[in-house]
């Protein structure tokens, strides 16, 4: 018998594949990663079982093992195995997604042209070869070495190897193997003492002296290394070293030569730098009386966490109520007992606030996880999680795969949020649901938190999936704000309007900032305009590549696509027509920051205005000097998208104004309203804050009348939550069916419909566990020159509670399609549970 070993890889193949494994150490290789050959190229891959074979004649051997210690622990092994299976991914590509970016190295070949290739061949292949010609056009055009994977994608077709041959042969391009370097830890210079004098004080002592007299910078340098060596955990650079004593680098030669110091290198951990730049928060919450709403709710928690077992509790309460503060004290809890906790928090634009508030709480015991971190800090912040060196993990959505062990409390913050959705790759996973699943593995305590909870949770908690746990009041006594909503027709009809703004709205604003309070503006949409539309035949440029409008940015007068980042200069003059004149429709942040300069100008009040959306959040630390600078009053008012709605916690805002709610109204979503009515009770929820500051909201729309508004205005969560749910079992949507997209995409429209219309066919119309609608176009049908079509499932989950069923035809219509139609030019993607609108 030979050993061997079974592989998940990266792939979207549902196999593993063995390999042999040589001299290797056999045991402990279950979860680690590997490098092996597959096919052309080298993977990484995670070893997932041990195994033995009689026959080892067709396999391969690993090339390398890249773990010491297992990337994946057997419960990770399990819980993402659970994740591949119920989002219809492998099980390679959830364990590759489960890795920071950089630790699953590989190996690909690059394509590049020969400069002196035969500039005639293109033309002589066109009518014989055409795919060839076609793939050698797109090399031209690039001139830069491509990567197969690019090249496929450009052209729509999985199979090209035949065509990148010919190529070779004919001398025009050629093939090189490229390696991706894996993610290392990084090491600098640093300085100790050495053991012999840090064992005997007493010499330590008379070196010391004599150096003071005799050496006086050789001994600054010593005394500072001694400091150093006794009162810190941390390596002391070098260069730090010499930086705050001022000696020179010879110096601490000379003393290294003496043997009086050592100089090693010292692993640095890139992670801390999330803790780095003004704090935004100043004092430790824990120090609070908890209010008697906060007191019984942690009594409920706690009587559960007791019992160590795994529960799921929905913490409802209100904006301002001091959810922060539970979650606080609950994870004190389990620290306090030896365990550790796992925070999610929608996106990055929520976590300096919270990193500050929970680093406050609890210093030194904190590891971020998020996609602004470097690689680098990343790989850092999972490796000290993994080693064990981190009781409290912060993350967004991928934070659920942090390999933290001994998990006493998972908490889900925000858990309405949509974004917890991957929806751009495979496993398309929902952050909060498998939260839960991972609590239910870890045998711990879940707790979601939610001001608006999502309709499906709050039914969970009403069926009593969940327990209910409700804060009505704001934490320190502070009154819910006051909202009033401002109908902007009959605004315009009376002349009290000045561009988005309603006199009134922008009085208001004045009058804070005489009063030196703050101000948040909410206007969903960046940019300038909307969109440019011609003043005479109405055409809007669209993006090349997208079905889609292009949004104007005036300040750098560009056109850009915010779905793939198509841009182009503005045009002045209709491309449809040639009408000299294009006017601005729809108003993005940046035009709202403009007409409030201006018209504050105009009324004689000097404000400061920030903005805060994605254009100005692209830097790193972008987020956290915009909303410094907000906290300390150094400007007046923050204005921005949805990233100004969620989370912040500032004392001086009392005016919150929302420029224009129908955009949240009027999307064409099933889940539009829930949409608009969480984003507008958030961004309300903002304001006054503090008990002796009281807060307004005023909401500028066309439509006073829609419900939504009503809800928003009366804070009556439940009252909307009753219209929501009756609306959505009446229309059959979630919770009540689990819905699922299945996306077609290629670049060829028709072969795309077509594939749509075969992977229908083996799927059945209606029956007991399903209905199926579709295929179809989806409003937007085209990005980057992707075509899409779409078939929408509705998976009943009462005759189908797991979503067993529907995987069964799935794998059915699968195989079926792979044998009487399948094509590479065209790709399916099952996105489970989908939030994506249609
Ligand atoms: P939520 O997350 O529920 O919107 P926060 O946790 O941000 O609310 O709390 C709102 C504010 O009230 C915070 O500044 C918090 O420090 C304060 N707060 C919460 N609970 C108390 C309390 N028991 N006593 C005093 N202040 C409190
Ligand atoms: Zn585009």
């Amino acid at each position: 018998m030979t050993k061997t070993v079974k592989i998940a890889l990266p792939i979207p193949s549902d196999r593993l594949f063995t390999y042999l494994v040589g001299d290797i150490i056999y045991e402990e290789l279950i979860g680690k990663r590997v490098l092996v050959n597959f096919g052309k190229r080298i993977l990484t891959g995670i070893i997932t079982e041990i195994s033995e074979t009689n026959d080892d004649s067709k396999l391969k051997e690993i090339i390398e093992v890249l773990d010491e210690k297992p990337a994946f622990s057997s419960k990770m092994l399990k819980f993402t195995r659970w994740v591949a299976k119920y989002y219809y991914a492998s099980w390679g590509e959830t364990l590759h997604a489960a890795l920071p970016q950089g630790m699953s190295p590989k190996n690909m070949l690059k394509i590049s042209l020969y400069s002196d290739y035969d500039r005639e061949y293109i033309q002589q292949i066109k009518s014989s070869a055409p795919k060839r010609a076609a793939l050698l056009d797109i090399i031209i055009k690039k001139d830069t070495p491509l990567s197969v994977g690019y090249l496929q994608n450009e052209l729509g077709s999985e199979n090209i190897s035949h065509q990148l041959q010919a190529l070779d042969q004919a001398g025009i391009i050629h093939l090189e193997r490229y390696v991706e370097k894996e993610i290392k830890s990084k090491t600098q210079k640093a300085v100790k003492l050495p053991d012999s004098l840090i064992n005997d004080k007493d010499k330590l002592n008379s070196v010391l002296a004599e150096l003071d007299e005799k050496a006086f910078k050789q001994g600054l340098f010593l005394s500072h290394v001694y400091l150093s060596t006794f009162n810190s955990r941390e390596p002391l650079l070098l260069s730090k070293a010499l930086e705050d004593t001022a000696v020179s680098s010879s110096t601490a030669n000379t003393l290294k030569k003496k043997g009086l110091i050592e100089i090693f290198q010292a692993e640095i951990d890139r992670s801390q730098s999330v803790f780095e730049g003004e704090k935004l928060s100043d004092f430790n919450e824990l120090d609070h009386m908890l209010n008697q709403e906060q007191s019984e709710a942690l009594k409920i928690i706690n009587q559960s966490a007791g019992k160590q077992g795994f529960d799921t509790f929905l913490v409802h309460g209100i904006t301002g109520s001091g959810k922060t503060l539970i979650y606080l004290h609950a994870i004190k809890k389990a620290i306090d007992a030896g365990k550790n906790a796992l925070i999610l928090v929608p996106e990055i634009s929520l976590t300096p606030q919270l990193t500050d508030r929970f680093e406050k709480s609890f210093p030194g015991l904190m590891s971020v996880l998020h996609s602004k971190m470097s690689d680098g800090e990343r790989y850092d912040s999972w490796r000290k999680i993994s080693n064990g060196n981190s009781r409290i993990v912060l993350g967004a959505r991928s934070a659920v795969f942090a390999p933290l062990e001994n998990i006493g409390i998972i908490i889900v913050d925000e858990e309405h949020e949509p974004s917890y959705k991957q929806d751009a790759k495979r496993p398309r996973y929902h952050g909060r649901d498998c939260a839960i699943v991972r609590g239910k593995m870890e045998n711990c305590t879940v707790l979601l938190g939610s001001a608006t909870p999502s309709t499906e949770s709050m039914n969970n908690a009403l069926s009593g999936k969940f327990k209910l746990i409700k804060l009505i009041k704001r934490g320190d006594g502070a009154s819910y704000p006051d909202i009033d909503i401002i109908d902007m027709k009959e605004e315009k009809k009376s002349g009290a309007v000045k561009g988005n703004f309603s006199i009134r709205l922008l009085k208001e604003i004045i009058d804070r900032v005489n009063r030196k309070e703050g101000v948040i503006l909410f206007q969903n949409r960046r940019g300038y305009s909307s969109y440019l539309e011609c003043s005479d035949c109405a055409d809007i440029p669209m993006c090349e590549n997208c079905s889609v409008s292009l949004t104007y940015h005036k300040k750098i007068d560009l056109l850009r696509c915010h779905y793939c980042g198509y841009t182009v200069k503005a045009f002045k003059t209709c491309r449809a027509c040639g009408f000299p004149e294009m006017k601005e429709v729809g108003s993005g942040t940046q035009k709202i920051e403009d007409e409030l300069a201006e018209a504050l100008k105009n009324m004689g009040c000097d404000a400061k205005i920030v903005r805060m959306d994605l254009d100005t959040t692209s830097k790193k630390g972008s987020h956290r000097k915009i909303l410094s600078s907000f906290a300390r009053g150094e400007s007046d008012i923050l204005l921005g998208t949805q990233m100004v709605a969620k989370g912040l916690d500032f004392s001086r805002v009392t005016l919150v104004g929302v420029i224009n709610a129908d955009l949240q109204l009027y999307l064409p979503d099933f889940r539009a309203s829930e949409r608009a009515f969480q984003l507008l009770t958030q961004v309300a929820g903002r304001s006054g804050r503090k008990d002796d500051m009281p807060g307004n909201v005023l909401i500028q729309t066309n439509h006073p009348d829609n419900m939504v508004l009503d809800y928003v205005q009366s804070g009556s969560y439940i009252d909307f939550f009753n219209k929501e749910i009756r609306e959505r079992k009446n229309l059959w949507f979630p919770p009540f069916c689990r819905l699922v997209l299945i996306e077609f995409t290629g670049r060829d429209d028709k072969k795309t419909e077509l594939a749509a219309e075969a992977f229908g066919s083996f799927l059945p119309g209606k029956n007991k566990y399903l209905v199926k609608f579709g295929p179809m176009r989806p409003q937007i049908y085209k990005v980057r020159n992707w075509f899409r079509h779409i078939i929408i499932i509705k998976n009943d989950k009462s005759s189908d509670p797991s979503g067993n069923i529907l995987r069964k035809y799935f794998d059915h219509a699968f195989e079926e399609y792979g044998r009487k139609h399948s094509t590479s030019a065209v790709r399916i993607n099952i996105d489970i549970d989908s939030y994506s609108s249609i």
